[in-house]
C-alpha cells in the first residue's frame, strides 16, 4: 500500500516503522514535500500539531477520495476531529491512534452511591477500606486474596489453602466479584452461599474473611490479572492468588499468560504480589489434591469434571464425587438447579477452572 505520512513527529515515525516492516511503501513529508507526499497515495497520516492542520491540509491539496487517518490532539489548541474531518470533506478521514478528549477533570472523589451492591449484598458488598479496617482489626500481616466468580469447588479451596500455607499467610479474603457475568453462571447469592458454607466446615475460624466487590467481569485475561491485583492492594492485601488462565475465556487467551504479565510490568509497580499457582485437582494416584506442578501422573489419574458433566449429574440428582466437591456445596447448588425451569438448566455452567 502507498502511505504518505504528514508530520515527522513520534507519531509518524512509529507508524512509518511498523509499516515499513510490514511491507506498505511509506513516504514521511518535510515541511517542503507535503504536496509530493499526500499525492496519489492509498492512505494518508495526519501526524502535526492539530494547530498546524489547516496549514498543512491546504498544502496537500484536495486529497479526493483518499483515506485520512486523523491521529492528532488539539490538546494545545487548534480543530478537534469533527472540524478536521469537515476541513478534508474530500476525503474519507478516520480518527485513529489518538482518540483522547481535551478535557480532563481532577478533584477530590466523592462516592454518590454504590449502585445496587449494598442494597442487594449486605452482608458480602464491603469497600476497599471497609476491608482494610477488618484485615487490621484481625492483627493480619500477611493476606492472600482470591477473586472468583464461580461457587468454590475442591480445587478453588486447595488454591486458597495452598496460597495461605505457601506464604505462611495470616488469613486470606476471598473477593467475590458481584457484578456481571457470562450468560448462565451461578448467580451471586446462590454462590455467596456456597462460599460461606465451605469456609464454615472446611478453614479454622476467623482466618478467612469471605467479601464482595461491585465490577463486572470483563475477560480481558492478563490484563484483567493486573487490575484485579490493584484493587487487593487497594484493599489491603499482600497477595493475589492468580491460577491457570486468570480472567480468561474459552482458550482465547494462553494458559499462563496472565503469570506472566507480571514479570513484564515494572519492577515494584505494584505492592500486592501475585501467587501464580497452577490448575489443582484431585489425584487418585497422589490420594489426594495436587497441583500440576507437584503431580507427575496425567489425566487419567486425575478427577477431571467437565461443566457439561457437573450440569447433568446436578440436573439428573446423581451423586457427585466427593473429591471434586465438597457434599454441603453440592446441596446448594443442587437445590439451585432444581428450581430452576427446564429450559434455564441448559443455560447454567457449573465451571470452575479444574473443571476441563
Ligand atoms: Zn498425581
Amino acid at each position: 500500500m502507498q502511505i504518505g505520512i504528514l508530520g515527522g513527529g513520534r507519531v509518524g515515525v512509529s507508524l512509518a516503522r511498523r509499516w515499513t516492516a510490514a511491507g506498505h511503501d511509506v513516504t514521511i513529508s518535510t515541511r517542503d514535500t507535503i504536496a509530493e507526499t499526500a499525492a496519489d497515495k492509498d492512505v494518508v497520516l495526519l501526524a502535526v500539531p492539530a494547530a498546524a492542520v489547516g496549514e498543512v491540509l491546504a498544502a496537500a491539496g484536495a486529497l479526493e477520495g483518499t483515506v485520512v487517518i486523523d491521529a492528532t490532539n488539539n490538546l494545545s489548541g487548534g480543530p478537534d476531529g469533527a472540524a478536521i474531518a469537515a476541513m478534508a470533506s474530500r476525503a474519507h478521514v478516520v480518527k485513529a491512534f489518538n482518540t483522547v478528549g481535551n478535557t480532563f477533570i481532577s478533584g477530590p472523589i466523592q462516592v454518590l452511591n454504590y449502585s445496587y451492591f449494598d442494597k442487594e449484598f449486605p452482608e458480602t458488598f464491603r469497600t476497599a477500606m471497609q476491608i482494610r479496617e477488618s484485615i487490621e482489626k484481625h492483627g493480619w500481616k500477611k493476606v492472600v486474596a482470591f477473586q472468583t466468580r464461580n461457587p468454590m469447588h475442591r480445587a478453588h479451596e486447595e488454591l486458597v489453602r495452598m496460597a495461605m500455607d505457601r506464604e505462611k499467610a495470616d488469613g486470606a479474603v476471598i473477593h467475590m466479584l458481584l457484578g456481571k457475568l457470562k450468560p448462565g453462571d451461578i448467580p451471586a447469592d446462590v454462590r455467596d452461599a456456597a462460599i460461606r458454607k465451605m469456609v464454615e466446615l472446611y478453614f479454622p475460624p476467623n482466618t478467612v474473611e469471605i467479601t464482595g466487590y461491585g465490577f463486572d467481569m470483563l475477560y480481558a485475561g492478563p490484563r484483567e490479572a493486573v487490575l484485579h491485583a490493584v484493587f487487593r492492594q487497594n484493599m489491603g492485601a499482600t497477595h493475589l492468588i492468580v491460577g491457570r488462565d486468570h480472567a480468561g475465556v474459552g482458550s482465547y487467551y494462553g494458559p499462563f499468560d496472565a503469570h506472566h504479565i507480571f514479570d513484564e510490568i515494572p519492577e515494584d509497580s505494584l505492592e500486592t504480589r501475585p501467587l501464580k499457582i497452577d490448575w489443582t485437582f484431585w489425584c487418585y494416584k497422589c490420594g489426594g489434591m495436587a497441583s500440576a506442578r507437584t503431580c507427575p501422573h496425567d489425566d487419567a489419574d486425575r478427577l477431571l469434571v467437565s461443566g457439561t458433566k457437573l450440569r447433568k449429574w446436578l440436573s439428573e440428582g446423581a451423586e457427585v464425587p466427593a473429591e471434586f466437591s465438597r457434599p454441603e456445596v453440592l446441596a446448594i447448588l443442587r437445590e439451585y438447579y432444581e428450581g430452576l425451569a427446564a429450559h434455564e438448566r441448559v443455560e447454567v455452567k457449573l465451571s470452575g477452572h479444574s473443571a476441563r
